[in-house]
């Protein structure tokens, strides 16, 4: 090595360090004036909405979510029970059957909510239709119910075993088979893995998720070798499915079969298991099974959580033979997301149903009780039995349901995305 090149290499050093210094410079510039004007953001992967910014005039952080405020309109009814008499009134001939009048007058109230909620009362096994005590139900019903617009199917009930397990793989087999329609049955599954699999509904990018639980099977067990073939009400495996769904969703509905046959108010275990599930994190309760209504009502549990529950929509369709027992309800809620992410119930209110069948036991029929006249009264096959008329039903309604009771009301369509986003995560 020369003088000459020991020289260059020297100035060659000197020329790097003055360029690093100059580089660490700028550098330090740029951190001091960013942190001053406090212009950091930091997205979020988890939902597009969030944004976490950091405060301008604080060194510590103070993290805002922001979401966007967004709502779904949702609606249930009672229990779909599928009486002798229905099964009469819907057979077209030759082993075929059409349910769809059945729901004729309330279809535009369905098909309007962005989520509509039904229990179908008895299976849809392809073995021979059966009526009460043992419930078998062709598979056009399951038909007519996606015409008239549900899209959640409840088979926690009951009647869920009554045609035996074979039964209820068929309805499973019919609602899957179904799933173009973006309709999902909740409350029964193939087997372990099925029953895990979180059911969800998205409309206006607010998840739902559903669970559904029955107080019992009539007497029937379920079949060793799948003892989740139909959700019982068992508190541990609720609290443990409710978690989960409530990870992955933004709302949990539960879906309840309990109360005591014909009672119109709930009793004290409704009450606790309400409570239950509202500490666990329901968004909202439905319950069925009593054959009347019963009252709704806020829920608040000891931890704060606040849900809204109807203890029991009554009846959808049956060839029952008391008053009370044709007075039915349409629960109508509005769910929607706050800017802090939370989904909350606004505008609960019980739209009043009434089950109609004339004098031969045919032509049934639900419609609002705004719809109902007095001559429907009179031609009702129950005129002569008990109090029929629009009068005596409305006071049944307001005794049960008080300020919540609503004018017949289409719900409002807030989701314009295509109805068929239904999901089913594993
Ligand atoms: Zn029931």
């Amino acid at each position: 090595m020369n003088r000459y090149t020991s020289r260059r290499r020297k100035q060659q050093l000197q020329l790097r360090r003055r360029r690093r210094r100059i580089t660490l410079l700028i550098f330090c510039c740029v951190v001091l004036i960013a942190t001053a004007a406090g212009i950091v953001h930091i997205q979020s992967g988890k939902k597009d909405e969030t944004h976490v910014t950091t405060s301008p005039n604080t060194s510590q952080a103070v993290i805002s979510k922001k979401y966007k405020q967004t709502s779904v309109s949702l609606i249930a009814v009672g229990d779909n029970l599928i009486h002798n008499t229905l099964l009469k009134d819907a057979y077209t001939g030759s082993d075929t059957y059409d349910f769809t009048p059945f729901y004729e007058n309330i279809k535009p109230y369905v098909e309007a909510a962005d989520i509509a909620i039904v229990n179908q009362e008895s299976p849809l096994g392809t073995g021979e239709p059966s009526a009460y005590p043992s419930f078998n139900t062709p598979q056009a019903c399951g038909d007519a119910l996606i015409d008239a617009g549900f899209d959640v199917i409840s088979h926690a009930n009951n009647h869920a075993m009554d045609a035996g397990s074979s039964a209820v793989y068929d309805t499973m087999d019919f609602w899957d088979s179904q799933s173009d329609s973006g309709v999902i049955r909740v409350g029964i599954a193939r087997d372990a893995e099925d029953r895990a699999k979180v059911r969800y509904l998205e409309r206006n990018g607010i998840k739902i998720g559903f669970l559904a639980y029955t107080y019992g099977l009539n007497g029937y067990s379920l079949p060793d070798d799948n003892p989740d073939l139909v959700s019982l009400i068992d508190k541990e495996k609720i609290a443990a499915e409710m978690a989960i769904v409530k990870e992955q969703c933004d709302a949990v509905v539960v879906l309840m079969h309990w109360g005591e046959e014909y009672q119109t108010t709930e009793n004290s275990n409704q009450n606790e298991l309400a409570e239950f599930l509202t500490e666990q994190g329901a968004t909202l309760i439905i319950g069925g099974h009593p054959h009347v209504c019963q009252p709704c009502e806020w829920v608040e549990s000891e931890n704060g959580n606040r849900a809204f529950c109807i203890y029991s929509t009554g009846n959808f369709i049956s060839a029952q033979n008391k008053t009370n027992t044709m007075v039915e309800a349409m629960l109508q809620v509005t769910l929607t997301r706050q800017a802090d992410g939370s989904v909350i119930v606004e505008n609960p209110g019980v739209m009043p149903l009434v089950c109609y069948f004339n004098s031969n036991w045919r032509g049934y029929r639900v419609i609002p009780m705004d719809d109902y006249t007095e001559s429907m009264a009179s031609s009702h096959a129950l005129a002569g039995r008990c109090q029929m008329n629009p009068s005596h039903l409305r006071s049944v309604a307001e005794e049960i349901f008080g300020e919540y009771l609503i004018d017949k009301t289409i719900p409002v369509t807030y989701s314009k995305d295509d109805p068929s986003t239904s999901n089913i995560v594993s």
